[in-house]
């Protein structure tokens, strides 16, 4: 069909108006932005974006770096609940309030703000957080808004992306997803149920495998005839590989099938079948965990860019955590592009050492030495009884791949008897401690 010279003048005409639209919009929303309800800012005044594990962290160890400071937590949930743990919880081994935490409580502990908003985006020029609570301005500025979902390794259809989202959520961003994938496991009757690992650097290395024995032996114990179908993408499980194999073949041989080098090619969830390169698999019930990208806002202030691992990570330099080209915007924890486990603890240790470079910067003085993150992570693999495994490392950088590799890891991948057991503790102890760290003084 042939479009006339009136229909395109039309049209244009349309476009104009509705760019007009959208110009006097953007002027109205400048006249109408305004100042957050903080005191005015007296202080060098450092703003911390996303109240995770490496927010909650740059907040408060900038606090103790640099006393006289005034720090600003900008976090868009009114309270706290972790993904470490949840695995346990999806199975009823912890409860809810064990995950979840009071934001309040860490800025009073921490003498900090905690300012319950979105960052919708920033003035790099002025130097100002806009967020959906009214402006800040900053001295320093860090992102730490975590990870987003990105289908585009799956589907570019939406339908089928709202579907995957929405019937079938990852869970690997706490909230309302995690609800959905526990309300699936306990309703589930029997059958398969697929569980996915994406490739990339996707947030938590061992959570996918840690899962799937939790879910496998909640089935065992429960009785059920009901399979944990692990495809996953890599070429085999990427952490603690002796551990979790081992565990896989001997504890659940009858509830969990392993499926290494299981790219999905296509998702039929109309007649609910998963296609690998290889093999064709039908579902009673799934949970999809697709690749992960970095936090929107990272793209909104223009501080993002594709790494070999994922798509719109933090653009930023490996030593300093500065955005490249952005002077006092600094990125840490799982946004951060340097391919470290996208790990709680590692977010942790990052925030601190993002924090002493912010107190360095403010004292002026010269830069401070690299501090490598530390990578702690249990990860449980029977409820019944409660055996772990761990792994503690920190890292080095390879000159030569340009990219960081463990490297000091001790590992303890024996989950049987008194070993599993006290790492068992290990992971209760660890857990207890980084909640004290970053909830209390
Ligand atoms: C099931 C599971 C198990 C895990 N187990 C472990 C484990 O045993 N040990 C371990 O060390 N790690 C574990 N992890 C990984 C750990 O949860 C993450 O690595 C960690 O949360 C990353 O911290 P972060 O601060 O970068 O991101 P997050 O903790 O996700 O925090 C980001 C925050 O930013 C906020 N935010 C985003 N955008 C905005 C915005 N525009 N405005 C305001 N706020 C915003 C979000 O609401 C969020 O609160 C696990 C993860 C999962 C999913």
């Amino acid at each position: 069909m042939s479009i006339s010279r009136r229909d395109a003048l039309k049209l244009t005409g349309a476009a104009t108006i509705l760019a007009g639209t959208t110009l006097v919009a953007k002027e109205e929303q400048k006249k109408e932005s305004f100042k957050a309800p903080i005191p005015p800012k007296t202080n060098p005044r450092i703003v911390v974006v996303g109240g995770g594990w490496s927010g909650l962290s740059v907040a408060k160890y900038s606090k103790k770096e640099s006393s006289n400071a005034d720090v600003i937590l900008v976090e868009q949930r009114t309270q706290f609940i972790s993904c470490p743990m949840s695995n346990l919880w999806l199975v009823d081994k912890v409860d809810l309030e064990y995950l979840t935490h009071d934001y309040l409580e860490a800025a009073r502990e921490n003498n900090y703000t905690f300012f319950n908003a979105a960052a919708i985006d920033v003035d790099k020029k002025n130097k100002i957080l806009h967020t959906t609570n009214g402006d800040i301005e900053y001295d320093y500025l860090v992102l730490a808004p975590g990870i987003e979902y990105d289908y585009s390794c799956w589907t570019d259809d939406v339908v089928l992306e709202r579907r995957l989202r929405q019937e079938y959520p990852a869970a690997f961003m706490p909230g309302s997803e995690h609800l959905t994938l526990k309300t699936k496991i306990k309703n589930f009757k029997g059958g398969n149920f697929i569980m996915t690992v994406p490739g990339g650097n996707y947030r938590c290395l061992p959570a996918p495998y840690e899962r799937a024995c939790m879910v496998a032996d909640y089935f065992k114990h429960k009785k059920l005839d009901a399979k944990v179908i692990l495809l996953d993408e890599n070429n085999n499980v990427t952490i603690k590989e002796q551990g979790f194999l081992t565990a896989m073949r001997e504890l659940y041989k009858d509830y969990l099938s392993y499926h290494p080098n299981s790219k999905i090619e296509e998702i039929d969830l109309d007649n609910k079948k998963v296609t690998t390169e290889f093999e064709e698999f039908e579902f009673e019930d799934a949970s999809f965990y697709p690749y992960v990208r970095g936090g929107k806002i990272l793209e909104v202030v223009g501080v993002a860019k594709d790494t070999v691992y994922n798509k719109l990570e933090g653009n930023i330099d490996y030593i300093s955590y500065e955005a490249k080209g952005e002077k006092d915007i600094f990125i840490s924890g799982d946004a951060s592009p340097m391919g470290f486990s996208k790990s709680g603890n590692t977010s942790n240790t990052e925030g601190q050492y993002v924090a002493k470079i912010i107190a360095n910067r403010i004292k002026k003085n010269l830069p401070i030495k690299w501090i490598s993150p530390v990578t702690i992570c249990f990860s449980a693999v029977s409820i019944y009884p409660e055996h772990a495994i761990f792994i503690h490392s920190e890292y080095a950088y390879d000159k030569k791949k340009n990219s960081f590799g463990f490297a000091t890891p001790i590992t303890s991948e024996n989950w049987r008897g008194k070993d599993g057991l006290e790492n068992a503790k290990g992971l209760y102890s660890w857990a207890n401690s980084m909640f004290i760290d970053m909830f209390k003084k």
